[in-house]
């Protein structure tokens, strides 16, 4: 592994990036304990990829890339300057955080958190105008502005009742689960979790996100899905599960709740593909959220066969209004059109995949290829995650829930089962990076699997 880093180190290239290395592997192994046992000496250091706060066109500041960056990558890993933890599926709200910001000492802080926290966005143009002082390099190279910035921070705090308000409702993130497989890999129940973590609030969005973010314990934990060239923005997605909805519902819940208008590729090639597919996709997805889903979930907890099958006819129809839109209109279409309409229906191809599930088969009426429609219906699911969500722990769940399933209907040798512990494979690297002993590793997708039987 050593060697390995080493060589990551030389395509890297320059002494930061070479500490980066360093650092990463250290981190890994820190990691390893946290995902384990959580108790390891040393594990309060918090990790930064090679990013810095630029300011990014059209957009104000948000991180950037100072170095080529390769998919699995750890990018971040920072303590919160204030959390708090519920049951699962029921997070606290982020204006409890108050108390705590209000009684903390930024002083008590340790680097880069407390410079970090100085320089948040109040959500104001002119807060994200400048970029703040390089909190992101370490005070031994260079901090001096950063340490500024942390004396500032200390003299400021806290801030008046309304503006920590703002501070809190611009920053502060929130999640109905941390990481389920890490939770129960490290024996402990899975909880939900808000709070402030000062260094991952210099994020900015997209719906076709670069990384993918969880947290583990009090961490937040930010990882690379694809490769990312030097200068190249780094983004997270702020959506959770509205990412799969098509882009006016998108640009509605962003601008609602952060106030922006969002940029990205996805949006731009679903705002620009031609209107008699942006009409279908939304009626469809209108259909499905409104209607059937509801019939559907209604029909399946009663047992009710013929709404059942009721239901999944209405998905089938759904789903042939888009493809006939689609091909109607492929020549004036940009290419991944396609893929970002599935995406923006994948509640639909869920419960296609539901239907299989339950014995009323999305495909049509043939019960003897059910196993064959399943299959179809959940790597259909398994794409479009790839596609838009890269390492969520939905791609993991979907992965998992692929190979079991061509286990069964092919056997544990078959070329599908085969092919599906690959999907497993790089599910799993997205999510947790690729230098994770076996046993972790082991253990991750252990969980996982346990997890995606109770979900899908
Ligand atoms: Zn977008």
């Amino acid at each position: 592994m050593i060697a390995t880093l080493i060589l990551a180190a030389a395509r890297r290239g320059g002494v930061a990036c070479r500490s980066f290395a360093t650092a990463s592997q250290r981190f890994e192994q820190q990691e390893n304990a946290l995902y384990s046992t959580g108790d390891l000496p040393g594990r309060n250091v918090d990790l930064f990829g090679p990013l810095a706060v630029r300011l990014v066109k059209g957009k104000g500041r948000g991180y950037v890339a100072t170095g080529p960056i390769e998919l699995g990558d750890l990018l971040l890993c920072a303590r919160p300057a204030a959390a708090l933890h519920g049951p699962v599926e029921d997070a606290p709200d982020a204006a409890l955080l108050m108390p705590q910001l209000m009684a903390l000492r930024p002083e008590a802080l340790e680097w880069p958190q407390r410079a970090a926290l100085a320089h948040l966005s109040d959500g104001t143009e002119a807060s994200v105008s400048q970029p703040p002082p390089p909190f992101w390099d370490p005070p031994s190279a260079g901090g001096a502005a950063a340490s500024g910035a942390a004396a500032a921070a200390s003299a400021a705090w806290p801030p008046p009742d309304e503006a920590l308000a703002r501070l809190i409702k611009v920053n502060a993130f929130g999640d109905d689960y941390e990481d389920l497989a890490a939770a129960a890999a490290r024996g402990a129940g899975g909880r939900s979790c808000v709070g402030l973590w000062p260094a991952f609030a210099y994020f900015n969005h997209s719906c076709l996100p670069s990384t993918v973010h969880y947290v583990v314990g009090e961490r937040m934990v930010v990882r690379a899905v694809q490769d990312i060239a030097e200068g190249e923005e780094v983004t997270i997605s702020f959506l959770g599960r509205q990412e799969f909805a098509p882009v006016g519902a998108r640009q509605a819940v962003l601008r609602e709740r952060w106030g922006f208008e969002c940029t990205c590729e996805r949006c731009a090639v679903e705002a620009a593909a031609p209107p008699e597919v942006g009409r279908a996709v939304d009626a469809a997805y209108a259909r499905v959220m409104t209607e059937l889903r509801p019939a559907f979930l209604e029909a399946a907890e009663a047992g009710d066969p013929s709404a059942l099958a009721a239901a999944a006819r209405g998905l089938r129809d759904a789903d042939a209004s888009v493809r006939a839109a689609l091909k109607a209109h492929a020549e004036r279409a940009h290419p991944a059109t396609a893929t970002f309409a599935a995406a923006a229906l994948y509640e639909l191809h869920e419960l296609a995949y539901a239907a299989t599930q339950l014995g009323t088969g999305f495909g049509g009426d043939d019960g003897g290829e059910r196993g064959q429609e399943a299959l179809a219906a959940l790597s259909r699911c398994l794409a479009i995650v790839d596609a838009v969500s890269r390492g969520a722990e939905l791609h993991c769940f979907l992965a998992a829930r692929l190979l079991e399933l061509a286990s069964a209907a092919r056997g544990r040798d078959s070329a599908a089962a085969a092919a599906a512990l690959q999907l497993v494979g790089q599910a799993g690297e997205a999510r947790y990076g690729k230098q994770l002993g076996e046993k972790l590793w082991g253990a991750l997708q252990a969980a996982n699997a346990e997890l995606a039987g109770e979900y899908l």
